[in-house]
Parts: structure tokens; sequence; C-alpha cells
């Protein structure tokens, strides 16, 4: 079996241009604009932060740069954000995480206003997301989501192993897979859901147990073929770089035991981007109705 590439780059194109459809019925109305803040000069960041100012434009929102030393301070970082949250041009901000080591994380996402919590990382949002009545859906899992539902893979009912349980990906796809889908949520899945972590006895016999099996640890080729159930879906979120190369969570070779598979590059990448202009959009619809 070779399984069915999970297209994240075309299906990520597809929801861009719903998005740009959907900023330029806005007619008359400024556009949603999204203010990154990047701190230090971590290359990857860069990267990252320029892609979503990139896909931004392209569908016509408005996005700002905020470009800091590494030598910021925490009060210079705040007063920035605070500039930001009253600005009434800006509907997100993105503070591009992780900040250098001097700078208090968790003090920074809670000064974001939660209005403007485009990442969905601030309590508030994460708290109204627990409960299922999210304001926004932070973007990997959102992007996971998708991939799994335009390409018509059941979630209803089914078993899904999610490896990982950071707060930024694993815990919050897990409550996103695990609540009930209803108008208010509509990215609830109904799925039976069981997060595996570093502490999980025997890894491969509960990944196996996975009708869908999404890998989100950070380490390179981790799911190997026999940990998969022939004819499961399988999304790798990992990104890791090994000897300069993009590289996913997911041995390769799995292609010929499941049945649909999210590529690194080109899976959940792109869907993960994509997820930021959807919830600036939604920023916009919020803040500026
Ligand atoms: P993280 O904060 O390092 O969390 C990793 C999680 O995986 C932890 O819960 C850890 O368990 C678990 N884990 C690590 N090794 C494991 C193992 N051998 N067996 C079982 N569980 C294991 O990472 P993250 O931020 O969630 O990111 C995970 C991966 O996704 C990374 O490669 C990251 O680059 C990638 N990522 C991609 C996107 C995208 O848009 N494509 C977005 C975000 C992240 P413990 O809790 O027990 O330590």
């Amino acid at each position: 079996m070779s399984a069915k590439r999970l297209d994240g780059k075309e299906l990520g194109r597809t929801m861009r241009g719903e998005v740009a459809a959907a900023v330029a019925a806005r007619v008359g109305k400024r556009p949603p604009g999204l203010a990154a803040v990047l701190v230090g000069e971590d290359p990857a960041s860069q990267v990252y932060v320029r892609n979503k100012r990139k896909a931004c434009e392209e569908a016509g929102l408005a996005s700002w740069l905020h470009p800091l030393p590494a030598s910021t301070s925490q009060e210079e970082l705040l007063s920035l954000v605070e500039k930001l949250n009253t600005d009434p041009a800006v509907h997100g901000i993105l503070v591009q995480l992780p900040l250098p080591k001097s700078i208090d994380e968790d003090a920074v996402i809670r000064a974001i206003h939660p209005a403007k919590d485009v990442d969905c990382f601030h309590p508030e949002n994460l708290g109204r997301l627990a409960a299922g009545h999210p304001r926004y859906y932070p973007c990997t899992p959102h992007g996971v989501i998708h991939l799994l539902e335009r390409n018509a893979i059941p979630l209803s009912g089914k078993e899904v192993v999610v490896v990982g349980r950071s707060n930024i990906v694993g815990k919050p796809l897990a409550l996103m897979l695990m609540q009930k889908k209803t108008a208010a949520n509509p990215a609830g899945c109904d799925a039976t859901v069981t997060v595996a972590h570093t502490r999980t006895k025997d890894l491969a016999a509960v990944c196996r147990r996975a009708d869908v099996l999404i890998a989100a640890a950070g380490v390179p080729r981790m799911i190997t073929a026999d940990m998969v159930r022939p004819g499961a879906a399988v999304i790798d979120v990992g990104t890791n770089s090994v000897d300069g190369k993009l590289v996913g969570d997911v041995d390769p070779a799995v292609a010929e035991v499941a049945a649909a598979l999210s590529p690194v590059p080109g899976g959940v990448g792109p869907m993960t981007i994509t997820m930021l202009l959807v919830n600036t959009l939604q920023a916009a619809k919020l803040l500026d109705p």
C-alpha cells in the first residue's frame, strides 16, 4: 500500500484563497491586520515570521514587523505589546516564540489582549477552548483537524492517538479532538483520544490502537511502520533538522502501512500559517464588525 498524501500545501493555498475572498468582501472596512514581534535573530524564527507575513500580504491582510534586538528588556517588550493592544489597525498580535531567556514568556503572553491573541496562547483563550466555547483555535492543532476533515478522514467515534502533550500542540489538539462538535465549537471532533508522552509504557502498542495517529514529539522518524495499524491515517507534526534537512517524526516507511500520511515538509506547516490568517480574519470580525 502507498498512503494517500495529505497535502497541506495545496489545502493551505485553497483555504488562504477563501480567506482572501472573505477579506475582499469586507468592503469599506480596514483590512485585518497582524503585528508580528520578533525578538533577537534566531534564523528559524526569522523564516517563520517572514512566511507568515508573506501569506498575510498575499491574502490581502495588513502586516507589520516589529524587530527588536535580543537585548530587549521585558519592560520594553511589554510596552510594545500594550501599544499594539490599543492600536485599532492591529487585530492580531503574534509574538514569535521562543523569546530570549531573560524574558518571562508567560508574562508576555498574558499581556496580549485576549481578543488579539491570534495564536490562542493566552490563558483566557485556552480556558475558553477547554470549556468548549472557543474564541480562537490554536493554529497548529486547527490545521491538523482541517487536514483530516477536508480529506474526508472520519474522526467521530474513532480512536485517535496523539504523541506529545505540549501546550502548543499535543494538549490543545487532544482537547479539540475529544470535544463534542457543536455550532459554538465546530472543530470539536467527538473522537476517543489517547495522549502519549515520554512516560507512556509500550508506546508502539498504544500507537497501534489508533485509527488516526498524530505525531507531535519532535523526535526525528520515531514513528516506525510497526507502530502503525494498517490502514490508519497518520499526521506528522514534527519538524526536525537532521543534517540540514527538514524531517518529520514519522519514518517514510510508514507510507507502506498507512492509508493516508501528511508529508514533512508540505503537510502541517503550511496549514499552521493558514490558520493564523483564519484567526486574524476572525479577530477583525470581532474587533471591527
Ligand atoms: P515539545 O514542547 O518539545 O513537546 C514534545 C512532546 O512530545 C512532549 O510532551 C514530550 O513528552 C513528547 N515526547 C518527546 N519525545 C517522546 C518520545 N520519545 N516518546 C513519547 N513522547 C515523546 O514540542 P512541541 O512544541 O509540541 O512540538 C513538537 C514537534 O512539532 C516539534 O518537532 C516541533 O518543531 C513541531 N511543530 C511543528 C509545527 C508546524 O507548524 N509544523 C508547529 C509547532 C510544532 P513529555 O511531556 O513527557 O516531555
